[in-house]
């Protein structure tokens, strides 16, 4: 579903993704840069529990955060030149290790995402405002469930 979003709004989203996420869970971030891909993960993190600041990995491509609800395993895949080489970085582990996932620029590695994933998609709308498309990729139980926690009506 599609929608224009406050970042009120916007960071409600980022609090219930937070509270409805599964270990295993992998949530992919595709927007401009400045659209919050960022801001939105400090927002989920804080949510899990994780009282670590966030910052985006951009020079090793995943940081991990222990000690919230969850493991937060925080991908920005920004300056990788081939999908692939996101598995010199243990990627194939970190989908299968009780943690959740959160991908920035998930769009460059769209051929390696795995079968279900939460796809969060933002777009510029104005100064305080975005455009947001979210879907639950691969399953769609999940994303009627996922829907229905976040109160969005199809
Ligand atoms: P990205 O990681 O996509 O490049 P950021 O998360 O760094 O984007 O956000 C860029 C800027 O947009 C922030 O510095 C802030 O000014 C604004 N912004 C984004 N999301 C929010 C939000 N949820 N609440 C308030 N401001 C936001
Ligand atoms: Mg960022």
């Amino acid at each position: 579903m599609e929608k224009t979003v406050s970042f009120e709004e916007l960071d409600k989203l980022a609090v219930d993704l937070a509270d409805f996420s599964k270990e295993n869970d992998v949530i992919a971030l595709i927007g401009d840069l400045g659209t919050g891909k960022t801001t939105f993960i400090k927002t989920l993190a804080k949510e899990l529990g994780i009282e670590e600041n966030i910052k985006s990995p951009t020079f090793n491509y995943v940081l991990e955060h222990h000690g919230g609800r969850l493991p937060l395993y925080h991908f920005d895949v920004y300056r990788l030149t081939d999908p692939e080489e996101v598995y010199e970085v243990g990627y194939e582990d970190y989908l299968n290790n009780g943690g959740l996932v959160v991908i920035e620029w998930a769009d460059i590695i769209e051929s390696e995402l795995p079968k279900e994933y939460i796809e969060i998609k933002l777009y510029y709308h104005d100064d305080d405002s975005r455009k947001i498309s979210v879907e639950f990729i691969g399953n769609s139980e999940r994303e009627r469930e996922l829907f229905e926690y976040v109160g969005f009506s199809n």
